[in-house]
Order: structure tokens, then sequence, then C-alpha cells
């Protein structure tokens, strides 16, 4: 058995606004109810700047970002019985639930509200080692690939999550605004999910990436996205994959009879108009999704597992970080980029 180190390489974002750095942080031995995961992989995502912008609460600097990761369990606390030395776990954004608030009480530990989050409120998985919560912890499926599983863990997962809440049966049509390698793997879970799927881009880019026939593709900033849809017999859900508000309002009339509009991403704009006619007269609900708990990270991940569903990942060194974070940031990006540690 290899020893631990006294100290391991991390990417932190030092101050407000700041870039990442490389730091050499000192290991600290797992407390009742932590474990140490030998970081494998780590996804990078847009997500990563609500760290850096320090647009929530309870994020202090020096902070080690990373909500997305992979790695091995190589140390634990005492009493430890979820997980046993060299398993393979992740981390998502969901870092820990406290058990004593209304929401955990009534089992809904997604709205805990005093949960912790991995790379947030708590260092996370752009480093060679990360201490999380045992409780936080994604039992990985065998014989999936560690890039691979950090890109679906946390937006994949969510927006597995949200098709998975919806009222929405195999058959009926779902329309996915979304961009970049996001877009394309909601539309191809949608698809895997039994849903008549629909793309609505932001310009033809994602439509000529995947390929979509003219019935299965609609341009928001060309066409009436409403018109569009009820020509198809409207949605039954539309799912918003990309932090966007303006256009948002318009799509709302596509939406069939009790249909869903779904909220995915927080987007700059904090508010977005919804127009009143057709939610009340055709029974339409606007909803969110929160980021999926641990047991549904899983869900998700066997759910690729038993479909071959595949994302594209580009492969980088934790010292090129900051390269990452860059692609990252680009919400047109095909492949997302994951940090490879050692
Ligand atoms: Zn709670
Ligand atoms: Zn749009």
């Amino acid at each position: 058995m290899q020893s631990n180190p006294k100290t391991f390489m991390a990417a932190q974002i030092c101050h407000k606004g700041g870039k990442l750095e490389m730091k050499e942080v000192e290991w600290r031995e797992p407390k009742r109810g932590e474990i140490i995961v030998k970081v494998m992989a780590c996804g990078v995502s847009h997500s990563d700047s609500i760290t850096q912008d320090q647009l929530l609460d309870g994020i202090k600097y020096p902070r080690t970002p990373g909500h997305e990761f992979v790695g091995q369990v190589c140390a634990m606390g005492e009493g430890e019985m979820k997980c046993k030395m060299g398993d393979m776990v992740g981390g998502s954004w969901h870092g820990g639930h406290c058990l004593t608030c209304e929401p955990c009480r009534a089992g809904d530990y997604a709205c805990c509200t005093g949960q912790q989050y991995n790379g947030v409120t708590r260092d996370g998985g752009m480093a060679e080692y990360v201490c999380m919560r045992a409780d936080a912890c994604i039992m990985c499926p065998k014989g999936m690939d560690p890039a691979e599983m950090t890109a679906l863990m946390f937006r994949g997962a969510t927006i597995f999550n949200s098709l998975n809440s919806m009222c929405v049966k195999a058959g009926e049509l779902v329309a996915v605004h979304g961009a970049g390698g996001l877009g394309k793997l909601a539309c191809d879970m949608s698809r895997c999910m039994g849903f008549r799927t629909v793309l609505i881009g932001e310009g033809d880019k994602l439509q000529r990436e995947m390929n979509l026939s003219r019935e299965s593709f609609i341009d928001c900033t060309k066409m009436d996205v409403a018109k569009e849809l009820m020509s198809m017999g409207g949605a039954k859900v539309i799912l918003c994959c990309i932090a966007e508000s303006k256009r948002l309002p318009s799509f709302v009339g596509g939406l069939c009879p009790n249909g869903q509009l779904c909220l995915t991403n927080i987007s700059g704009e904090p508010y977005c108009e919804i127009p009143m006619i057709p939610l009340i007269m055709r029974r339409l609900a606007v909803c969110g999704q929160p980021a999926p708990t641990p047991l549904e990270v899983e869900q998700c991940l066997h759910f690729c597992k038993m479909t071959d569903m595949h994302v594209k990942v580009n492969k980088m060194a934790l010292k090129d970080c900051n390269k990452a974070w860059e692609c990252a940031m680009n919400p047109d990006e095909m492949k997302k980029p994951v940090l490879m540690m050692a």
C-alpha cells in the first residue's frame, strides 16, 4: 500500500476574480464522516466561475474549485461505513447535507438549506487529493472511463434528473434549449429516454455538429420557436440548458397543455418574464431543477453505461488548468475539458 504524502498540489483561486494558481497544500487527516480521494480526473465547468466570482455565501479564499471529480479512496475517517479503501468514487456539486433542516427531515437533501458545495464552500477536485464528506460521495459504476464520468456528474446528471422528474411520457415532445457538448448530451439523453426530441439552438452550430435534420432543429435566432413547436403539436417540456433568459419568454407559447418549462442553469440575469396568458389557459408550469444528490448522479451514470452514452472530453494536465478553464467558459465548446492528475 502506497503511503499518503505530507503535501500535494492543488489549483486554487486565491482572491475574488483571480485566476487559478498552482499551490502546494498540506495533507490533513480525514475527520469522522470524511474520506480522502486520490483524484484521477476533474472536469472544469462554467459553474466553477461561481467560486471565482464569489457568487454564493460561504466562499472563502484560497479555495480549490472542482465539482466534477473521480478518484480512489485513499484515507477514511474513523468508523467509515459507506466506502472502502480503493473504491472508485466521485464528487459532484452536492458536498454534504445537514440532516437537521426541514427539507433534510423530509428526505429532500437536494434542497438542504445547510448544504455544502464541493469546490465552492469546501475544497474541490482540482488537486491531487480532495477531502470530501462520505455522505456526498458518488459510488462509481464499474467499467466507465473516469474522465467521461466527470463530464456526466453535474450538468449531465441535472439534465437526466430534470427529464426524469418532469411530467412527460415516452413519445411526447421535448424541446432542448442548448449549445455545445452539453446541448448534444441533453438531446442524446432525451432521445435515449424515449422522448421525441427537438433542439432549440442559438444559430445552427450545434445542428451542424450533430448533423440534425430540419425537423429536429429550431434556430431561435431566426425562427419563431413557439410557432415551430406548435406545428409539431406543442412541447410537453422545454428544457433550458443554457444561461439565457431573454428569449425564454417567447418559447412558452410552444408548450402544449400541462407543459412545463424547466430551468436548469442560473443565467447572468436573475429574472425572466413569463407570459401569463398561455401559462393560465394551458395549465403550464415553470420549474427549476437543483443539483442532483449523490444517488441521483449514480442513477445517471448507470443510465449512461447501460445506454452506451459517451461524451467527448479534452484531457489536460492539472498545470494547464487555466487553459481548461478558458475552454469551459465557451458554451459552444463540444469537448468537455477534464484535468487529469499524474
Ligand atoms: Zn439540511
Ligand atoms: Zn436562446
